[in-house]
């Protein structure tokens, strides 16, 4: 089943039970300096749950595109995680509660009329105190109890704004991805044997603004399910990755760089970020982000070099992004339209920014090769913790590529010299961050991927050493 069947499934599944389908909201948030981005289907619908805005049809569903940042290290690395996805969504503004949302989320997946998973590899975890999820999963569904997980993380709370505890499903994908005895194998464990597919969210509290809970006017379901994660299920692979909604990328990528997907570890990875990372930047040019130096354009410039280092590690040596961004019109062009309307700006964009990005790299290889020879001239053996460190954080340059090129020239670098002028900017973020309290409430790796003053390098955005050659 293609994905963007899944998505329609979903939107004609709900609207069959009586829900209005909202077209998915812009990645930057309206009105809101609370967020970043929108980083889940709930995010632009705030102001129905906590009431300052009454929805014409209490019932809504959709289908959002969503950034997580925080999300970045796992890009690559875990076969669920992207920067950019998009979240489906159900939502019950003080109309339908628990029963209704348990009892639906179950005939859309089990049902083969819908997506049709074998129920028997579904489980789900519950919160320890919410007996009534425990037993509608139990004695409505039939779930047996070695199926229901009690989890305390079970509680779903964003900061500002509406919370409550929550029930997730997971599926079994089998032995071969992790052994039933290892606890880190159950549902929340480190281990993907259960992928975790949608959450289901009681929002019956308010997370006030000075850190207190108090009942929300009406109770509200907030649910949020990964299109890409049911693809990888009902496309039967392995991966978010080898999805169509990625292969197309993946395969251009192959193609420009001249590699084979499945055959070098590390070009997968660099295949899977890039592909990730291309989604997000063109998504978000198109919604109006341009990379610049600080907030959200900040982050896209950052994800934009990043895919450029992990190009490297492909051969590529190039401007290539911005081929990649007619192929992700093409992906998601049917239901996102601005991707393909506004195809040639984002081209442009990305196109423009690489170029900028390349002419950075070979200036900070000019001034590190001044560097070298300075030092060598005075009699030193080593780059000193400072310029390593200025390399770093104007060019972009990671120690460990500043490291191979000083070894080329029979110098060291001062590694304790370069920890100590990181840590210096650490602290200057962090009083920058106290001053601005407004955008620090994703969560803190989130948090530290918001501001320009609290950008202290690459030092999240770890790259295999060799990623610029
Ligand atoms: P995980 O534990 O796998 O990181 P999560 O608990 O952080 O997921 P939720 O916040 O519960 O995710 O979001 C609801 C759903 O959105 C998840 O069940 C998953 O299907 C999907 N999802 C969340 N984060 C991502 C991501 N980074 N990439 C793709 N899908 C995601
Ligand atoms: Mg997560
Ligand atoms: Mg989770
Ligand atoms: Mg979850």
């Amino acid at each position: 089943m293609k994905a963007s069947e899944i998505r329609k499934k979903w939107l004609d599944f709900f609207a069959s039970k009586g829900h209005t389908i909202e077209y998915s909201a812009p990645l930057v948030p309206h009105n809101d300096p609370s967020l970043l981005w929108i980083n889940a289907g709930m995010a632009p619908l705030k102001a129905y749950f906590d009431g300052r805005v009454v929805p014409e049809n209490p019932r809504i569903a959709n289908a959002q595109k969503c950034i997580r940042t925080n999300d970045i290290e796992n890009v690559g690395k875990t076969r669920r995680h992207q920067t950019f996805f998009e979240m489906l969504g159900n939502f019950s503004i003080g109309d339908y509660f628990k029963e209704e949302t348990i009892v639906w989320a179950w005939e859309f997946l089990t049902d083969p009329k819908w997506i049709g998973f074998n129920p028997e590899l579904l489980s789900v975890t519950v919160y320890p105190e919410d007996t009534e999820a425990y037993d509608l999963w139990n004695l409505k569904i039939g779930l047996p109890a070695e199926r229901i997980y009690k989890l305390d993380e079970n509680f779903w709370d964003i900061g500002e704004g509406p919370c409550g505890p929550c029930t997730e499903i997971f599926y079994d994908r089998g032995d071969a991805y992790g052994d039933l005895a290892d606890p880190e194998c159950w549902p929340g464990g480190e281990n993907e044997r259960f992928l975790e597919v949608w959450n289901l969210v009681f929002s019956q509290f308010n997370h006030n603004k000075d850190g207190s809970y108090t009942p929300l006017p009406n109770k509200n379901i907030d649910t949020g399910a990964g299109l890409e994660r049911f693809a990888s299920i009902l496309q039967q692979v392995d991966s978010n990755f080898d999805t169509d909604l990625f292969q197309p990328i993946i395969a251009k990528t192959c193609e420009l760089a001249g590699v084979k997907y499945h055959v070098n570890a590390e070009h997968d990875v660099a295949l899977k970020v890039i592909a990730d990372h291309v989604r997000t930047v063109s998504f978000s040019v198109g919604d109006g982000v341009l990379p610049s130096n600080e907030g959200r354009g900040y982050v896209i410039r950052r994800l934009l070099r990043r895919a450029v280092r992990y190009g490297k590690v492909l051969g590529l040596d190039k401007p290539f992004l911005y081929q990649l961004t007619p192929v992700v019109g093409e992906i998601m062009g049917s239901y996102y339209t601005e991707v393909v309307d506004k195809a040639d700006f984002i081209e442009k964009v990305i196109r423009t920014e690489e170029e900028r990005f390349h002419e950075t790299l070979s200036d900070g290889l000019a001034i590190l090769s001044d560097m070298a020879e300075k030092t060598l001239q005075a009699g030193g053996s080593e780059i000193s913790g400072p310029d390593a460190f200025k390399l770093y954080d104007t060019y972009g340059f990671p120690f460990d590529l500043t490291e191979d090129f000083a070894g080329e020239k029979g110098l060291t670098v001062n590694r304790a010299g370069f920890d100590a002028a990181m840590q210096e900017q650490r602290v200057r973020a962090r009083g920058a961050r106290q001053e601005s309290e407004s955008m620090n409430v994703q969560g803190g790796p989130l948090a530290d991927f918001t501001t320009k003053s609290e950008f202290v390098g690459y030092n999240e955005l770890v790259v295999p050493a060799n990623v610029i050659a």
